[in-house]
C-alpha cells in the first residue's frame, strides 16, 4: 500500500490535500475517506495514491468509507474537467457529483434526565420562575421540550424532531444541557451501522435441477437475476434447497444495505409502438446508427413544438436498453411530473431510475445505488442526473437544451448540457440536444458541423402551428385612454372561446399582485431590507415579499420613508391578473399556476389534469405554463407582458423572450382544433417578437447572431462574469477596485475586461455587488486570466467565497 493519498475535501480551495495512510487502511482512488481538516472531520474523495513524502507534516486518514470506488475513472476525469473549465474547487465538484450526504449526516439526539423531570414537575406546579432571564416564549419552548422528552419514556429524540415538533433552537437546547435537564448524544455512529439484508444473485442456471431448485432459480430469473432471500421464503420449498444451490455455484448470497431498494418484482416493459412520421423515423434511424458506432457523436434535434421529439428520445433509449447498455435523459425541472414518471415505468419497467428535486436525500442515495449496481440502466432526471453512475453509457439526451435550469447557480456553476457533451465524449457515447428553440450556441455549433442537425419541421398528425396576432399596447393605450392589462382584442377572443367551451391559457411572467409600491409624495419605492429590489405585494397572503431573498414585510399603510399616506400599488402580477379575469368573466372557472400556487409536482399536475378533464376554462400563469406539456383543449393563448424581459440589461434578453414566446405559443392548438395566440406587447417592432409571431427560428437566429458577432458575445466569444460581493460596502469597493487595477496593469492579450461596474442588482441578500465581464475568442486565454486573477485575489486576502467566477454565465444580473 502506498504511504500517502491525496484527498479532495469539500472546501472552497482549488487543491487536494495529502494525508498519510496508516497501517491497516486501504483507501482506493475514487472512494471516500474520512480525514481531519482544520478542527473538523470531513469526507473526501481519494484522487491519488502515492509514495511522495510531502514537505509539510501530514495527518493520518481516519477511516476508509468505500472499499471500492464510488466515482469511476470516467467520472473522476469528468470532475477534473469541471473543476478546470469552471474554475471550481475540486472537492466541491466531487461533492456535487455524489448525492450521498444522507448516509453521513450527523445526527444529534436528546434524552431527559432526573433534574429535567423535576423541572418539568415544578413548572407544572408553580409556573415559571420570576428570576429567570429567559423570555416567556423561551420558557414555554423549554417546557414543551421537557414535556416531549418525558412523553418519549427516556428514549433519544432527534434534534431535528425537537426543532420541528416544538420549535426548539440549538441555543435553547444548549441552555437546557447546561442546566443538566437533558443530555445530548451523537447518534450518527448508530445510524452508520446500516442494517443489511441477504440477496440471492443468480450465477448460472445450467445443470440439472429438481423441482424445488427450479422453483427458486425461476423466481430469481423472473426478478431480473437478484432477489432478497426473504422473498424466497414464501416459496413452498425446504430451506436447505437454497443452500444446495449456493454450494453448486448456481446462486451467490450477498449482503446489501437494507435501506436500498432491491427490486422484488420486475414488471416486464410494455410493448412499445409509436406511429412515427417519416421525419421522426429518419431522426430515430440517425440516432441509432450513431449509438451503434460506439464513437462520440453529437446531434441537435431541432423540432417545432408538437413535433414528437419525446417519442424519438424514448424509442432511442429503448433500443439502448435492448442492447444491454445505458442511457441518461435530462429534463428541465418542471417536466418531471408523477404522470411522466408513470409513463417511464410503463416503457422501461423497473430498469428506470427517476431523479427529481422532490426526492429526499435518502431516496436520492437509494436511486444512486440502484444505478451504481446496474439495476437501473435508464436514468431520467434534472440537472445533476448527468452524473449518474451508469456503466457502458451509450446515449445522453438533453431535452429542452436551451432551458436555463440546466445551469447551476451556485458552485460549481456548471451547465449540465455542456457537461453532458463532455461526458459523452469521454465515454464514446452519442449525445442528443433537443429543442424547439435551440440556444444560439448549440445551433451555431450545428451549423459549424460540430453537431449533426436533425430537423422535425412539422407537427405530428399534420396539425398546423397556431396563428399569432400582435396587439400593440401603445396603440391600445392611445385608443382607450387607459392603461389596459387585457386588451379589447384578447377579451373578445376569450369570450368566443368560453362560448364555444374551449380553453384558454394566459401568460404573465411575473408573480404576485403588484410588483411596485410607490410613494406619490417622496417618489420612493418600498424596497427589500436585504436587496436593491422592490418588494412585491401579495394580496392573498397580505404581505410584501422579496422574490430574490424571501424577506417579507407588512403591507404599508403609509410611506416608510416620509410617512405620507399616498402610497400607490402599481403594475400587475399573475395574482392580480387572475382577479381581473374573474371580474371580466364571472362564469369562467379559472386557476393559476405560479410558484405561489404550485408547491410541488402534485399541485402542478392537479391543475393540468383539471384542464385536461375540462374542469377549467382559463389557466393563468408564469413561464411555468409555457413548458412542454400536451394540453388538448387549449385553442387560445394570451400573452400579457411576456416581453418585460426585453427591457433588462442582459445580452440574452432577446433570446430568452423569443424562446418564451415560441414555447407558450406552442401550447395552442395541439389537439384537434387549430390554435390562436394573442401577443400583447409594448415592443411590437422588436425582432424577437416579430420572429416569434412568424414561428421563424432561423430568421431570429441569423439576426441575433449578427448582434452577438458585433458585440463579441457568445458564441463568438467565451464569456465569464466575475462578481465581487461583500456585506460591507467598503470591502466590496476595495476588492473590486484592487482587481480592476490588477486587470489594467496585467493587460491580458486577447481578453476584454469590462468593469468594475455595479452589478445590475447592486445589493442582493445583504451583499453589495460589483462585477466584471470578461470576453475572449480563446477559452484558454480566458481561463488563464481568470486563474491568475484568483491567485492575485488570494494574495490580497480576498476570501475565495466573495469572488465568484461564473464561466459561460447565463445571467449577468
Ligand atoms: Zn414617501
Ligand atoms: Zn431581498
Amino acid at each position: 500500500m502506498p504511504d500517502f493519498c491525496d484527498v479532495a475535501v469539500p472546501v472552497p480551495l482549488d487543491m487536494a490535500f495529502t494525508y498519510r495512510v496508516p497501517d491497516g487502511l486501504t483507501p482506493v482512488v475514487g472512494g471516500r475517506v474520512l480525514v481531519p481538516f482544520r478542527q473538523q472531520r470531513m469526507m473526501g474523495i481519494v484522487v491519488e495514491l502515492h509514495d511522495r513524502k510531502p514537505k509539510v507534516a501530514t495527518k493520518n486518514v481516519l477511516n476508509v468509507v468505500d472499499p471500492t470506488p464510488v466515482l469511476d475513472d470516467q467520472l473522476l476525469r469528468l470532475g477534473r474537467w469541471i473543476a478546470d473549465y469552471y474554475l471550481a474547487p475540486i472537492g466541491e465538484v466531487f461533492r456535487t457529483m455524489l448525492p450521498l450526504t444522507a448516509e453521513f449526516k450527523r445526527v444529534i439526539g436528546y434524552r431527559i434526565i432526573e433534574q429535567g423531570d423535576m423541572a418539568l414537575h415544578l413548572a407544572g406546579v408553580s409556573g415559571s420562575s420570576a428570576r429567570s432571564q429567559r423570555t416567556p416564549e423561551e420558557q414555554a419552548i423549554e417546557f414543551r421540550v421537557l414535556d416531549y422528552l418525558a412523553a418519549s419514556d427516556g428514549a433519544q429524540v432527534r434534534e431535528q424532531t425537537l426543532r420541528s415538533a416544538v420549535g426548539a433552537s440549538r441555543k435553547i437546547l444548549d441552555g437546557m444541557v447546561r442546566k443538566n435537564w437533558i443530555v445530548r448524544q451523537d447518534l450518527s455512529t448508530q445510524q452508520e451501522a446500516t442494517r443489511t439484508i441477504k440477496v440471492a444473485v443468480l450465477k448460472s442456471a445450467e445443470g440439472k435441477l429438481n423441482a424445488n431448485q427450479r422453483s427458486i432459480v425461476e423466481t430469481v430469473v423472473s426478478a431480473g437475476g437478484r432477489v432478497p432471500v426473504e422473498a424466497l421464503q414464501s416459496l413452498d420449498v425446504p430451506r436447505t434447497t437454497l443452500g444446495t444451490l449456493v454450494r453448486r455455484g448456481a446462486i451467490e448470497l450477498v449482503e446489501e444495505p437494507a435501506d436500498f431498494s432491491v427490486s422484488r418484482t420486475k414488471p416486464r416493459p410494455q410493448p412499445f409502438e409509436f406511429d412515427f412520421t417519416p421525419a421522426q423515423k429518419s431522426a430515430l434511424a440517425c440516432l441509432r446508427e450513431r449509438v451503434e458506432s460506439r464513437r462520440f457523436s453529437g446531434m441537435l434535434l431541432h423540432g417545432v413544438t408538437g413535433s414528437g421529439k419525446t417519442a424519438v428520445y424514448l424509442a432511442g433509449m429503448r433500443s439502448v436498453l435492448e442492447a444491454g447498455r445505458s442511457a441518461i435523459l435530462l429534463v428541465p425541472e418542471i417536466g418531471l411530473t408523477p404522470a411522466v414518471a408513470a409513463d417511464l415505468h410503463q416503457i422501461f419497467g423497473d430498469e428506470v431510475a427517476i431523479l427529481h428535486s422532490a426526492l429526499s436525500d435518502k431516496e436520492r442515495a437509494q436511486q444512486w445505488h440502484r444505478i451504481k449496481r446496474g439495476e437501473a440502466r435508464m436514468v431520467v432526471g434534472t440537472r445533476s442526473a448527468v452524473f449518474a453512475p451508469v456503466g457502458d453509457l451509450a446515449l445522453i439526451i438533453v431535452d429542452e437544451e436551451h432551458d436555463s435550469s440546466y445551469k447551476q447557480e451556485e458552485t460549481p456553476r456548471y451547465h449540465a448540457r455542456d457537461v453532458a457533451v463532455m461526458r459523452a465524449k469521454m465515454s464514446n457515447a452519442a449525445v442528443v440536444l433537443g429543442s424547439a428553440t435551440p440556444s444560439l450556441e448549440s445551433y451555431y455549433n450545428a451549423t459549424k458541423n460540430k453537431y449533426a442537425l436533425i430537423e422535425l419541421p412539422d407537427r405530428v398528425e399534420k396539425r398546423s402551428l397556431p396563428e399569432v396576432e400582435i396587439v400593440d399596447m401603445r396603440l391600445e393605450f392611445q385608443e382607450t385612454g387607459r392603461e389596459q392589462v387585457i386588451s379589447r382584442k384578447l377579451a373578445e377572443e376569450i369570450h368566443q372561446r368560453l362560448d364555444r367551451k374551449e380553453q384558454v391559457l394566459v401568460l404573465l411572467n411575473r408573480r404576485g399582485y403588484s410588483p411596485v409600491v410607490l410613494c406619490r409624495t417622496c417618489g420612493k419605492k418600498l424596497e427589500c431590507k436585504n436587496c436593491a429590489i422592490a418588494l412585491t405585494h401579495h394580496k392573498r397572503e397580505h404581505k410584501m415579499v422579496c422574490h430574490y431573498c424571501g424577506y417579507t414585510a407588512p403591507v404599508p399603510k403609509a410611506c416608510v420613508h416620509c410617512g405620507s399616506e399616498y402610497v400607490y400599488f402599481l403594475g400587475t402580477g399573475s395574482e392580480k391578473l387572475e382577479e381581473l379575469l374573474h371580474g371580466m368573466f364571472p362564469q369562467a372557472r379559472i386557476a393559476r399556476l405560479d410558484r405561489d400556487t404550485v408547491r410541488g409536482h402534485e399541485d402542478f399536475e392537479r391543475t393540468l389534469n383539471a384542464l385536461n378533464e375540462g374542469e377549467l376554462d382559463i389557466v393563468v400563469g408564469t413561464q411555468m405554463i409555457a413548458k412542454g406539456h400536451d394540453i388538448h383543449g387549449v385553442t387560445l393563448v394570451g400573452v400579457v407582458g411576456a416581453d418585460v424581459a426585453l427591457g433588462l440589461p442582459d445580452f440574452r434578453a432577446a433570446e430568452r423572450t423569443f424562446q418564451l414566446l415560441t414555447q407558450v405559443a406552442g401550447r395552442a392548438g395541439r389537439g384537434q382544433s387549430p390554435g390562436k395566440v394573442i401577443l400583447q406587447t409594448y415592443f411590437q417592432d422588436h425582432y424577437a417578437v416579430q420572429y416569434a409571431a412568424k414561428h421563424d427560428f432561423i430568421g431570429f437566429y441569423e439576426k441575433e447572431l449578427r448582434f452577438r458577432s458585433w458585440m463579441h458575445y457568445p458564441p463568438y466569444s467565451a464569456l465569464a462574469n466575475v462578481l465581487v460581493r461583500s456585506d460591507s460596502l467598503d470591502d466590496a469597493l476595495k476588492w473590486s477596485g484592487a482587481l480592476g487595477k490588477w486587470f489594467n496593469e496585467t493587460r491580458h492579450e486577447g481578453v476584454r475586461v469590462l468593469g468594475p461596474a455595479a452589478a445590475p442588482i447592486m445589493r442582493l441578500k445583504r451583499d453589495y455587488r460589483y462585477h466584471f465581464v470578461l470576453k475572449s475568442p480563446s477559452r484558454e486565454k480566458l481561463n488563464t486570466t481568470l486563474r491568475s486573477m484568483l491567485n492575485y485575489a488570494a494574495q490580497q486576502k480576498i476570501p475565495r467565497t466573495q469572488v465568484i467566477v461564473d464561466v459561460d454565465a447565463i445571467w449577468l444580473m
